[in-house]
Formats: C-alpha cells, sequence, structure tokens
C-alpha cells in the first residue's frame, strides 16, 4: 500500500529545531555561555508552554476537567500556541478520538499499538489522517467558546508571535537577541515538543496499571516528573473527567496544582474529581483480576482462589457502607445540623466502619501479596 503523503512543514520544523538544540545550543553553552536570564526565561516557558498545553489544551478544552475565567483562557490558549502543537479546536479533537479509540491502528490517530516512534512523532510526519483533517463534529462545544474560535483563526499570527515575539522581545530588553532566540525560543520548544510527545509514547508503554489493562495506558512517577504531571496516564485514561492525573498528594501533578491554586482566586471552578469509591473499587478489581491470573498458574490454587474471592466480596461491602456513611456525613454537615443525636449516631459508625475498611484492606494486601509466595500458600 501507499504510504500517505509527507508533511514537509512538520519534518522541517522538527528537524531544524532538533539540530539547533541538540547541536548549536551545546556548541553555544561551551564556547560562549548563556546568561542566569536566559536560562531562568528559558525554564518559566518550558512551564508556561507546557502547561499550557496541558492545563489548557488537555484538562480544560479536551476533557472539560473544571471552568476557567476568559483571561485565563487567553493566557492559556497563547502558551498552547507556543508550544506548536496546532490550534486548541484541531488539538482536542485528534486527543478525544485517542480516549474514544485508544490504541486502535485504524482510528486512534497516535496509537500506541503502532510503537514508539510512530506515537511518539511518526503520526505528525505523514498525513496519516487526510479524511478527517477538518472534522470538528466531535469538538461542537469548543466552536461555541470564543477564546477557542479566536485561536483557531488566528493560529498562525498567535503562534508567530508567541514563538518569536516573546523570546526577541525578552533578548532586546537582554541586549542579546540571539542567544535569548536560541534558549527560549528554539531549545524550549524542542522541549517542550518532546516532554508532551512522550505522554502519547513512553506513557503507553513504560509503567504500571493499578486501575485497568484494557488499554496500554500507563503511570509512571518518573514520566510524571517530565510531563507536568501527566504521566499518571493510566488513572486518566480510565478516570478523563477528573482535572486531576496524580490524586494523592504527594504525586508530582504541577498541573493539578495549578488548576486548584487558581480556584482558590476565583480564577477556576467546577474542578470534577471521580468519586473515591469508585477509584478504590478500580483499583481493588485489578488487584483480584491480577492474583487471580496468578493463581490459576498454580498446582493447588482452588481453595487460594475461593479465600481470595470471599475476601474481595467482604472488602467491596465495606467499602460501600464506608463511602455510604461518608456521603451523608457531608450531606448531614451541608445541611448544618449541629448536635443532633442523628449526627452524633452516624459519626460513630463511621468512624467503625473507617476502622473496619482499614482492617480488610489490610487483610486483603497481605492475601494478594502470599498468593506470589506459594511455599506459604501450602502452609496456610
Ligand atoms: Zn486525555
Ligand atoms: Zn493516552
Amino acid at each position: 500500500m501507499k504510504k500517505p503523503r509527507l508533511l514537509l512543514v512538520n519534518i522541517a520544523v522538527f528537524l531544524i529545531t532538533g539540530f539547533i538544540s541538540l547541536l548549536v545550543v551545546p556548541y553555544v553553552a561551551l564556547t560562549q555561555g548563556f546568561d542566569s536570564l536566559e536560562i531562568v526565561a528559558c525554564i518559566v516557558l518550558i512551564y508556561f508552554s507546557g502547561m499550557s498545553i496541558t492545563a489548557g489544551y488537555h484538562r480544560l478544552w479536551s476533557h472539560k476537567t473544571y471552568d476557567a475565567n476568559p483571561v485565563v483562557k487567553v493566557i492559556l490558549a497563547i502558551g498552547g500556541a507556543m508550544a506548536l502543537q496546532n490550534s486548541i479546536l484541531h488539538w482536542s479533537s485528534d486527543h478525544r478520538i485517542h480516549h474514544k479509540h485508544v490504541d486502535d491502528n485504524e482510528s486512534d490517530p497516535y496509537s500506541a499499538n503502532k510503537g514508539f516512534w510512530y506515537s511518539h512523532i511518526g503520526w505528525m510526519l505523514r498525513e496519516y489522517q487526510v479524511h478527517r483533517y477538518s472534522d470538528y463534529s466531535n469538538c461542537r462545544d469548543l466552536q461555541k467558546d470564543k477564546v477557542v474560535m479566536w485561536q483557531h483563526r488566528h493560529y498562525l499570527s498567535i503562534m508567530l508571535s508567541a514563538n518569536f515575539g516573546v523570546p526577541v522581545l525578552l533578548g532586546w530588553l537582554n541586549d542579546d537577541i540571539w542567544g535569548m532566540l536560541l534558549l527560549a525560543g528554539v531549545f524550549r520548544l524542542f522541549v517542550v515538543h518532546h516532554v508532551t510527545f512522550f505522554i502519547n509514547s513512553l506513557a503507553h508503554i513504560w509503567g504500571r496499571q493499578p486501575y485497568t489493562d484494557k488499554n496500554s495506558a500507563r503511570d509512571n512517577d518518573i514520566l510524571a516528573f517530565f510531563t507536568f504531571g501527566e504521566g499518571y496516564h493510566n488513572f486518566h485514561h480510565i478516570f478523563e473527567y477528573d482535572y486531576r492525573n496524580g490524586i494523592r498528594w504527594w504525586q508530582f501533578d504541577p498541573t493539578k496544582w495549578l488548576i486548584s491554586g487558581l480556584s482558590y482566586i476565583g480564577l477556576t471552578k467546577n474542578l470534577r474529581r471521580c468519586p473515591e469509591e469508585r477509584i478504590e473499587k478500580a483499583r481493588v478489581v485489578m488487584q483480584l483480576q491480577r492474583s487471580k491470573t496468578r493463581i490459576a498458574s498454580l498446582a493447588h490454587g482452588e481453595e487460594v482462589m475461593q479465600k481470595l474471592q470471599t475476601e474481595y466480596e467482604v472488602l467491596v461491602q465495606k467499602m460501600t457502607e464506608y463511602y455510604a456513611a461518608k456521603k451523608r456525613i457531608m450531606e448531614i454537615k451541608k445541611r448544618d445540623l449541629q448536635r443532633s443525636y442523628d449526627k452524633l449516631e452516624l459519626l460513630h459508625r463511621y468512624k467503625e466502619l473507617k476502622v473496619n475498611l482499614a482492617l480488610q484492606k489490610e487483610k486483603w494486601l497481605k492475601l494478594n501479596q502470599l498468593v506470589y509466595l506459594p511455599s506459604l500458600i501450602e502452609e496456610n
């Protein structure tokens, strides 16, 4: 079969920015050096344009995980254009298809099933999606967003001003236009390109799958560090409407921190979170599935299999009770029924359920670990 035509502009952009970043920038760094202002500008713009993609293109527009003030939207639209990844409308359309048809080599625009190279950059080097290039029917909501349409119509001028205008202006203020253009312009663009491309490639190849194995997406702490928090991609693919990707407080997700930080000053609102109960249950289902597969390969696994199933059911039951009580407390708190007998009784019950659940979880995890130690299973 004939391959689709090459996209020469894209190829030229990736080659030129790659050549300058990997050869020219190191050469200049060694011979002339860059001053601290150039280095700071580069880092700040990496975060600005990178997080305009993650907080803006991805979590705000593609998935609608929160609402943002128009000023925030304009800033994210400019930062996103600076990252040179096409308009919000185009990017979101591709991305929604990626989620809907993940790993499907025909439909997923950057299917990880086609390997690292294709999902990282190869999909942008040829006209693979010509039949639906300007089909934005899956983004009708975004077509009503004034900021999205303004950016889409003036994409070229916004992109050029952000990529050249900003570094040139900073360089002029710093008395060295070329130095700033090289580091905060080209090198910055190269870095942001590849770290965001890793979300389509590495985040579908390297890491663990705690929530689902129905698609190739992975959770990876190292990757999260380099991708502004988007390395928790296994969680993201199953709970895509959650504004967080790293759900634990310690998981490195600066995009989540930015979105929630802005909510304290009223610039973002209606931050969506998936109910904790659903997240916990997804994890336990995966643990059960893994342990069952493991037991199936053991000689006398029937008894353990039975025990595992029973404990799983008890755990799910305890979880349901606990989260129902938690929900009830939230409702009562909202209605502010202070000092009511019901509330005291419920609080007591809630604490009891919490302890029960914790004990059952501990038991469950131990049992799942046992499954991997065949000798221990025999002794039990
Ligand atoms: Zn997504
Ligand atoms: Zn993905």
